[in-house]
């Protein structure tokens, strides 16, 4: 149930077939249509994820719960815990990495820096390590539009990332690419880093604006709309979640040597504009507040995907609308099937390592 069609993702080009893949991060939003994607493909998969409190933890466990019906190993751990990654690479002799797994949010990491250095700079060290002496595995990981500063061009191109982060979240993204650039230059690991842009669709995040919007405008509380220091309209180049499960899939099947590409839609959707699709999706109208955005956050993400286009035959392809569509269809079934009640527990992952 929203995910995408078995039979469509079957017959699908370009794809992943036969491989044994480890994807870190497995029960968040993007881990879990990427596991549930490569498993319909044909390969072995086993998610890496602690299910941190960021956000809801039972979200997390009806993931893992979808994921254990299509056969996928969950495992219950840390990849900061060096010994247990050993072991899972010694138990499935992974073939590809998908390493999603990152404290996430561009808000958060004002006010909580360490939280992201731990996972996202020091513990990317151990799955740099792990690889380290396997060059023949292809390692595909997060980065974040974050990485681009205010100074950026739009379209925003590779190339032109100015190393200027308009916050910690963004650093540490940043620092992913040039410790992996470091590790390719010194071991010559296959390490591919692709910059997402605002991911949205069926199961995403309760922390991000789709679904915060979509929760208020049903419930008929105010949303938070929030404008430049000119008063000129935020703009996000929204991408469905399939186009970037469909763009991971073709780095892990491309992923040699070191490459960084931007994955996102393309087109670039002003948050006004996003809140009408989300009335028109819901049928109810939206109450604004306007508001100053922090200092944080960019005014205008938009993605030059020329470079994923020309390299892995890239092409989003959902349209903005029909994607909040489908994300406001996913929401209403979710709220009513238990958001406000919990979940029964998973019993099938594993705490420090699989059985
Ligand atoms: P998410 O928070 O839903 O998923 C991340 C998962 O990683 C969570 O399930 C969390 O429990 C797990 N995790 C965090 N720290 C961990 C650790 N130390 N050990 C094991 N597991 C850990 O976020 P998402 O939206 O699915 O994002 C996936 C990746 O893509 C992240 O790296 C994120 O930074 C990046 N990204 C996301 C977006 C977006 O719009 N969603 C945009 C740019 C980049």
């Amino acid at each position: 149930l929203w995910l995408r069609d078995p039979l469509e993702v079957a017959n699908d080009d370009h794809m992943l077939r036969n491989a044994r893949v480890l994807v870190t991060g497995g029960v968040g939003f993007i881990g879990f249509h990427l596991a549930a994607t490569l498993v319909q493909l044909g390969n072995d998969v086993v998610v890496l994820d602690n299910f941190n409190s960021y956000y809801d933890v039972r979200l997390k466990e009806a993931r893992a719960h979808k994921l254990f019906g299509h056969g996928v190993r969950v495992v219950n751990g840390d990849i900061c815990d060096f010994r247990l990654l050993e072991k899972l690479f010694e138990q499935h002799g992974f073939t590809h990495v998908a390493h999603l797994a990152a404290q996430a949010g561009v808000r958060y990491s004002v006010n909580h820096p360490h939280d992201y250095i731990r996972s996202n700079v020091d513990c990317f060290v151990n799955i740099l390590e792990e690889l380290r002496t396997k060059p023949e595995v292809k390692l595909v990981y997060a980065s974040s539009s974050s990485v681009y500063g205010k100074d950026a061009t739009i379209p925003f191109t590779e190339k032109e990332c100015s190393d200027k982060p308009t916050n910690v979240y963004g650093a540490t993204k940043r620092m992913n690419e040039l410790l992996a650039h470091s590790y390719h230059h010194l071991y010559n690991i296959s390490a591919t880093g692709l910059r997402f842009f605002t991911v949205f669709g069926p199961w995403g995040r309760p922390d991000m604006a789709p679904f915060i919007f979509t929760e208020r405008v049903m419930r008929g509380d105010t949303i938070d709309v929030y404008h430049t220091a000119d008063g000129e309209e935020m703009r996000r180049d929204f991408t469905y979640v399939d186009d970037i499960v469909d763009g991971i899939v073709r780095s892990l099947h491309h992923g040699a040597g070191y490459d960084v590409f931007n994955l996102g839609r393309g087109h670039p959707t002003s948050v006004p504009q996003f809140i009408e699709m989300i009335e028109s999706a819901t049928g109810k109208p939206a109450r604004r507040n306007d508001m100053e955005a922090h200092a944080a956050e960019l005014p205008e993400t938009y993605a030059d995907v020329s470079h994923a286009a020309d390299v892995l035959d890239y092409s989003p392809k959902m349209a903005t609308d029909e994607g909040v569509n489908a994300f406001v269809g996913w929401y209403k079934w979710y709220s009513e099937q238990g958001m406000f009640r919990p979940f029964p527990r998973a019993d099938y992952y594993f705490p420090g390592g699989p059985a």
